[in-house]
């Protein structure tokens, strides 16, 4: 049959997490015993004081269409979390809340990008960055890293990265995939790079600034120079378990917040009334309510460093904030496991689903072909069960 899709669709790939996560729910509904460890969402349930709110928010009637950017006390609440977690001043004009920070993202994309400008993602970047950028007409320019930098770029990377036709610059500290921290001397380093080239924009999303377990989150809009050439995306699906309630932000120049309000009142209007409601209770609460997950993140942490780290051929660096492992598992390519031979990561991620009914995801669609991503928003005993059966069959 023809093929009566745009363009546009036909270039864009499926999202590999969500991919990966569906496979995983297709074979669990077969009947078969697989441990889910694709997907980036915690594991535990909303906290019960963000519940109650959203039950008084329907009792409360909240059932209209919001205002598109938000209600005022939610931007008002993230207004107050941006100052108090982050040190940054963002006045209401400047704060747009959306459907997820993925549709925060959608919309930056959008209303900043022109055809064939150059958005630098620093490699590994979260696998959705790459396809928005696409979607808008502008071209990914991937900057590879490695283990050896702990998978951060360096100001001497940026610089050659850029072109004339450079727009903006996408990256996520702590970092999905690789969990790695920018400090605040790796942020000033980029930084001064970019002090020499006053056009490039950058978006700092931060939504996993909570689940660090080095403490001391920077925001980026907050190192000299910045502010004003910064967007901050943020969101409640990390911190608060509220992946499904679909409630994200940014914090940025008013221009920016204006045109994505403009562009998010065409797409979609205002995000759900209710999820909206919860998050100002998530966003007063203060962070040591959430200290249960973070803690437990940190020890799962350390628990699957410890086990993956005898299994052989696993080249691990230590993540210090999120909740995934990226191991290096280039040492396997050329091999044969159990009769298949494995050429790349998505072999690699393929076998472990296949043979050990473990899902995990590909490092290819984080623009790393060395490495596979495995979330460790699991229980500790899906964990040791896991990690057992990758050991026993690679
Ligand atoms: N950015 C990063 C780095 C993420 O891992 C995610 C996870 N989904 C998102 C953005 C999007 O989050 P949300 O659920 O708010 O759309
Ligand atoms: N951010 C999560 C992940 O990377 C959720 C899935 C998604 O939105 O792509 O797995």
């Amino acid at each position: 049959m023809k093929n009566h899709l745009s363009d546009r669709i036909n270039s864009m790939s499926t999202s590999a997490t969500l991919a990966m996560a569906a496979k995983a729910r297709e074979l669990k509904s077969e009947g078969k015993d697989i441990i889910g460890l694709s997907l980036g969402e915690p594991d535990f349930n909303i906290p019960d004081f963000i519940k109650d709110a959203a039950k008084e928010a329907i009792d409360q009637n909240y059932s209209s269409y919001s205002p598109v950017d938000g209600y005022a006390d939610l931007k008002q609440a993230i207004a107050n979390k941006f100052k108090r977690d982050n040190g940054l001043t963002y006045g209401l004009n400047q704060i747009v809340v959306s459907t997820g920070a993925k549709q925060s993202l959608a919309n930056i994309a959008m209303i900043m990008l022109n055809a064939g400008d150059e958005v630098i993602l620093p490699a590994p970047y979260w696998v959705s960055y790459s396809d928005i950028v696409k979607l808008a007409g502008g071209v990914p320019v991937e900057v590879p890293t490695s283990i050896d930098t702990d998978f951060k770029m360096t100001p001497d990377q940026l610089e050659k990265a850029i072109t004339p036709k450079t727009k903006m610059m996408w990256f996520s500290s702590p970092c999905n995939p690789s969990g790695s921290v920018y400090n605040k001397e790796e942020l000033e380093g980029l930084a001064a790079v970019l002090k020499n080239h006053p056009n490039i924009f950058v978006v700092s999303d931060e939504i996993y600034e909570h689940i660090n377990f080095r403490g001391g989150h920077v925001s980026i809009a907050n190192v000299e120079g910045m502010y004003d050439r910064t967007i901050t995306v943020n969101g409640v699906s990390k911190a608060f378990a509220m992946t499904g309630w679909r409630i994200g932000y940014i914090g940025g120049p008013e221009w920016i917040a204006k045109a994505c309000t403009k562009f998010q009142g065409q797409i979609t209007s205002g995000a759900n009334a209710i999820a909206q409601r919860s998050t100002i209770a998530a966003l007063e609460a203060p962070v040591s309510s959430i200290k249960f997950m973070i803690d437990e993140f940190h020890k799962r942490r350390d628990l699957i460093l410890e086990l993956l780290g005898e299994i052989e051929g696993f080249n691990l660096n230590v993540p210090e904030g999120a909740f995934y492992v990226f191991p290096d598992i280039s040492s396997f390519f050329g091999k044969t496991l159990k009769g298949t031979l494995i050429n790349n990561a998505s072999d690699f991620a393929l076998y472990l689903l296949e043979n050990a009914n473990v899902a995990t995801v590909t490092g290819e669609a984080f623009g790393n072909p060395n490495c596979i991503r495995i979330s460790y928003a699991a229980s500790e005993k899906e964990l040791r069960e896991a990690i057992s059966r990758i050991k026993a069959v690679v």
